[in-house]
């Protein structure tokens, strides 16, 4: 993944630090993507309401890695229903990468990774420094 050095960072809060809970249907839809996308990497944006994250953004994978596209979102903070990131890692490992702790130093507070098979546990939450968050999933 290429990170573009010219992007200030942010100096605002970071939305989604409330984020409690997901939903089932979007933890569903985030599992069925990543294992759709393979063996490329999924990557999309999450968007909570009242620290319930009830919407994956999903976004097309391609060969170069979704999270270019992640970026590229990045530079959309006004909506602050939008509070953090989802991507795959098809390899299995679901620890964030070097590249995965920019991304989520740089945006949101609540971050994703899924992991091969995409299970409905294969996948843990990290807030923006990379620390792993438990969050509840919910019906
Ligand atoms: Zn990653």
């Amino acid at each position: 993944m290429k990170i573009n050095k010219k992007v200030p960072k942010r100096v605002r809060p970071k939305p989604g630090g409330s984020v409690r809970a997901i939903r089932k249907d979007a933890l569903r839809l985030m599992l069925e993507s990543s294992r759709g996308s393979l063996p490329n990497e999924f990557g999309g944006i999450l968007r909570a309401y009242d620290g319930i994250i009830t919407e994956v953004m999903v976004l097309p994978g391609t060969e170069q890695g979704a999270r270019a596209a992640l970026f590229r979102f990045s530079n959309l903070p006004s909506d602050r229903s939008v509070v953090g990131t989802v991507h795959s890692h098809p390899s299995g490992n679901y620890w964030p990468s070097g590249a995965d702790l920019e991304l989520f130093d740089r945006f949101g507070s609540i971050h994703l990774i899924c992991g091969h098979p995409f299970t409905i546990d294969s996948w843990q939450a990290y807030d923006g420094r990379g620390r792993p968050r438990r969050i509840e999933v919910i019906p």
